[in-house]
């Protein structure tokens, strides 16, 4: 892990692909930041990795549009853009969990660098990254 906490400086804006859903997290600390190569973030992404960041529910609001949701377990839904299907938000159910935003759909996503990787187990052997970050077989320990 590097040393230093990620924090928002300030509020950041973001938003699916067609502009119709747009969110806002508000400043403050990152408690997590990541990679996750489960299959099932590969399958609803279309990619063979999702990098998301997670904050307190309370932190995260929508600005624009609404977005559709999706159970791909029976803990939590997805959100996504149901014009043009941006992947947004992984939202569990116990609204004490943390709520994760999928890093990339920031209007900035070299704000929130992602800190380890999860699930490598399902990682796409012909994917990697250069990183020297903590590497897990499934969440992390
Ligand atoms: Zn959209
Ligand atoms: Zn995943």
């Amino acid at each position: 892990m590097s040393g230093k906490p990620i924090s928002l400086g300030e509020d950041a804006a973001g938003g699916c692909l067609c502009g119709a859903v747009r969110f806002l997290v508000a400043a403050g600390a990152v408690p997590e930041s990541g990679y996750c190569h489960c299959r099932t973030c590969q399958r609803q992404s279309g990619a063979p990795v999702v990098a998301w960041f997670a904050v307190s529910p309370s932190r995260f609001r929508y600005l624009q549009g609404a977005p559709a949701t999706y159970r791909a377990s029976p803990r939590a839904a997805r959100e996504f853009c149901s014009a043009c299907g941006t992947y947004l938000v992984f939202r569990e159910d116990d609204a004490a969990a943390t709520l994760s935003v999928n890093t990339a759909t920031l209007d900035d996503p070299a704000l929130v660098p992602p800190e380890f990787h999860i699930y490598c187990e399902s990682r796409i052997a012909w994917f990697d990254t250069s990183d020297g970050l903590p590497r897990h077989a499934r969440g992390r320990p």
